[in-house]
């Protein structure tokens, strides 16, 4: 049950974790389940954060729901439930297509060794010998490669097999071709190995169903529920303000912006000069723009593939991903089958983007560059669905300044932070006992996996710190 005023609720928990993102969830999940009493406070009016969906008549979308690695099966089991597990399905037709090449996968590594062999011309040893450099790469070992040398060591001069094997990350979490080769060796790894997967039932059945269960262990949720201010006392955390209320706590959990949780929400003055400048030095990853599209009641389209990957830029360009304006789009194509007894159809079209390039606008020339981009995406989505202007009843656009209304973070940053992120991330509670952070950070640390995993690990360390 989902409490909307946190008026009536008892003045004192164990933890509190501020934010229900995939990993302040899953944190408060496993929180519960030994034993803690947990407050879950959530300043939006829905659970989910990144991860969430919204109604408009008869359509749902879902924001955050292309597809995920298998992993996420046995984060769901363990974590959650075997029911949610079982909601999990294969995604079955991944497709690219830009100038270089048009290809369509499974997002296996078999299926991706096969393609670089036949259609890109490699040899068979030289793929191989890339996978097992991505297989043994430790997190702990301080490899200071970047991706650039990575693919320039396997693939020298070959920017369509990059391409291919970057372009998906790049869209997946900001990464470009500057970041930390490890971070690209873990979420390759993760992402595109064993193919690519999805919810049954959509975002909305996934969030009930943790609702239930979290109501089921305790939790108690509360939503509109803003974490203001968290209350430290001889550099131990002591309690938490949210929405003007103060509640006495032994840790808070903050699934809500690293760099606002510990310079707004903490307060810098509880941290060390060193700490500080490690913060300073932490860059938010990029944002992103969608294109939301609902069919008419009774229209249908051709199966075209569920993710598509698409571009009219000549070559992969991490920076022209991120163009205003720019030809780069993935569409998430959902069919009736997501969610089983509907025959609605819906298509989100995603672009990363620069929260720089939309926050000058005045009112009205924010409104008609969101119709300008409603725009271009319908043109360019007539190359893979003829007629789909006449097809839908409904069309929205969410921008940088949308990912930052409803999360909070800082220039709408939708991928957490960049590598440093992490480091700082998982060192809070050595400077205040008691305040940990999780969520989507590092780059390792984000999408789906990432970020229920991270608030697995961080639930083990308020465990350890509560016990
Ligand atoms: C367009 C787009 C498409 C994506 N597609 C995929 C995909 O296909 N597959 C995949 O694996 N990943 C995808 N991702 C990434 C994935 O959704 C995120 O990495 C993940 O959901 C982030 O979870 P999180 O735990 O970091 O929390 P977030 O989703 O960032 O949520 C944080 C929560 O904290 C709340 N909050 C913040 N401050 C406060 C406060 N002061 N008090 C209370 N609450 C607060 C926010 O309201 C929010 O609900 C996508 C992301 C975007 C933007």
């Amino acid at each position: 049950m989902i409490i909307k005023d946190i008026g009536n609720i008892p003045a004192e928990f164990d933890v509190i974790v501020a934010g229900s993102g995939l990993g302040g969830l899953t944190a408060a999940n496993v929180l519960a389940r030994q034993g803690h009493r947990v407050l879950l406070a959530e300043q939006h009016f829905q659970l989910g954060g990144l991860a969430t969906y919204f109604r408009r008549g008869r359509h749902i979308f879902d924001v955050a729901l292309h597809g995920f690695p298998i992993g996420m099966q046995k984060t769901l089991r363990k974590y959650w439930s075997r029911e949610m597990a079982d909601q999990i399905i294969r995604v079955k037709s991944i497709r690219f297509n830009n100038p270089q090449f048009s290809v369509e996968t499974t997002f296996t590594a078999e299926d991706f060794t096969e393609i670089l062999v036949r259609e890109f011309k490699l040899e068979r040893d030289t793929v191989n010998a890339f996978y097992s450099e991505l297989a043994a790469m430790n997190f702990y070992d301080a490899n200071p490669m970047r991706n650039r040398e990575l693919f320039d060591k396997y693939f020298p001069g070959r920017n369509d097999v990059v391409r291919l094997l970057m372009e998906p990350i790049t869209y997946a979490n900001g990464s470009t071709l500057a970041e930390e080769a490890i971070t690209y060796g873990i979420v390759f790894s993760n992402f595109m190995s064993k193919g690519c997967y999805t919810f049954a039932g959509g975002t909305d059945r996934m969030l009930k169903m943790m609702e239930e269960e979290l109501t089921r262990n305790g939790v108690t949720i509360a939503t509109r529920a803003t974490l203001e201010k968290i209350i430290i006392n001889d550099k131990r955390v002591a309690g938490a303000v949210i929405n003007g209320r103060g509640f006495k706590c032994r840790a808070v959990l903050s699934n809500g912006n690293l760099l606002t949780t510990v310079n707004r929400y903490a307060g810098r003055e509880h941290f060390s000069d060193d700490f500080l400048a490690q913060t300073d030095q932490v860059r938010l990853n990029t944002s992103s723009c969608q294109v939301y599209l609902g069919l008419k009641a009774g229209e249908t389209i051709d199966y075209i593939g569920d993710l598509l990957f698409t571009s009219d830029h000549p070559v992969y360009d991490p920076e022209a991903i991120l163009e205003h304006f720019g030809g780069s789009r993935t569409y998430s194509v959902y069919y009736p089958e997501i969610r089983p007894g509907s025959d609605d159809y819906t298509i989100v079209a995603s672009m990363n983007a620069r929260y720089e390039d939309w926050a000058g606008y005045t009112p009205s020339e924010y409104t008609a560059a969101k119709e300008r981009l409603i725009d271009d995406t319908l043109n360019a989505l007539e190359k893979y669905i003829p007629g789909i202007r006449a097809k839908i009843d409904y069309a929205e656009a969410a921008t940088p300044l949308t990912f930052q209304r409803y999360t909070l973070h800082g220039n709408g940053s939708s991928f957490g932070t960049k590598f440093e992120g992490l480091k700082v991330s998982m060192a809070l509670s050595e400077e205040v006992g008691g305040l940990f952070h999780a969520g989507s950070v590092g780059i390792i640390m984000s999408g789906w996996l990432g970020a229920a995993n991270y608030g697995v690990i961080t639930a083990h360390n308020v465990d350890k710190y509560l016990s």
